[in-house]
């Protein structure tokens, strides 16, 4: 039989963006656990049309952290968004473990947001009427969890992130950096594979954000979950692995951190 022979190159080793098991399935074990392929989401018709993303793909390893960073504008929010599943990108895929968003019902793909996905936003977004634990377990118990089994993780979690003798308080109640470690208590409760954050410490001093950053990195690391963090501040992409810097909707730069000693997280502030 006649064949051409094929050019002498090494071979390869395999790496997060390329390996896949035999046909063509991605391997779960090494493959990353979101893979996002030439996204473009715009806003508005035509001669309106902001092009929030511009065709950008990243790929986020398992256990990973990744800093999202660029000025006011360029896209962040969007890209969190649509790598989140909330957004539904104009073009371009984004898969969670080899599955591709899109495909998914929109059912299905609230409960995975609700199962794999953690959040953190700038504010919190707490709910002002119910108490610190009861705004960690409400989210398990919305995913099925019975009330108990929710209970007993949420205070877990308060304890975890400082919170002894606080599961009782509303927000209201709470100073900044402390609702936020609240809000990283549910984020992470509910044991995410990805903890979506967007200026987790926009609204905190320097110290305090410095201090629930730490918090958040290392219960981040501590379950196995990926983090990927929006900030326009580099002190705070500094705790993430990995960055990559927007512009215009595109990414324009990637680096990775070389390993370095996880800092200590400080007392509740
Ligand atoms: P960043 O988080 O980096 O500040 P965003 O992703 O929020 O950026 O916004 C990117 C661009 O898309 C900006 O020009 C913004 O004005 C625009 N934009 C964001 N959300 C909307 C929306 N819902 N409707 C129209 N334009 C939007
Ligand atoms: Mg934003």
């Amino acid at each position: 039989m006649f064949r051409t022979s094929a050019p002498t190159a090494p071979p390869t080793p395999p790496t997060a963006a390329t390996a896949s098991a035999p046909g063509g399935r991605p391997d779960v074990a090494v493959a990353p656990v979101l893979r996002a392929r030439r996204l473009v989401k715009t806003y508005g018709e035509q001669s309106t049309a902001t092009r929030a993303l511009d065709g950008v793909d990243l790929d986020i390893a398992r256990a990973d952290s990744l800093a999202i960073m660029g000025p006011s504008g360029c896209g962040k929010t969007t890209l969190l968004h649509v790598l989140a599943g909330i957004l539904q990108p104009s073009s371009g895929a984004v898969d969670l473990d080899g599955t591709d968003l899109a495909t998914l019902s929109d059912r299905r793909r609230t409960r995975l947001r609700r199962e794999d996905f953690g959040f953190v936003f700038q504010d919190g977004q707490l709910l002002p009427e119910l108490t610190a634990l009861e705004n960690v377990l409400l989210p398990r118990m919305l995913a099925g969890t019975s009330r108990r089994q929710a209970a007993a993780d949420a205070a877990l979690w308060l304890d975890r992130l400082g919170l002894q003798g606080m599961h009782a308080r509303r927000p209201g109640q709470l100073s900044g950096g402390q609702a936020q470690r609240v809000a990283i208590a549910r984020a992470l409760a509910g044991a995410p594979s990805v903890v979506f954050a967007d200026e987790p410490t926009g609204a905190l001093d320097q110290t305090t954000g410095q201090a629930v950053l730490d918090v958040l990195a290392q219960a981040c690391h501590r379950t196995g979950a990926s983090l990927v963090m929006v900030t326009h501040d580099a002190s705070v992409a500094a705790v993430c692995n990995r960055t990559v810097a927007m512009r215009d909707g595109r990414i324009e730069q990637e680096f990775r951190r070389p390993q370095q000693a996880r800092p200590q997280a400080g007392g509740a502030r």
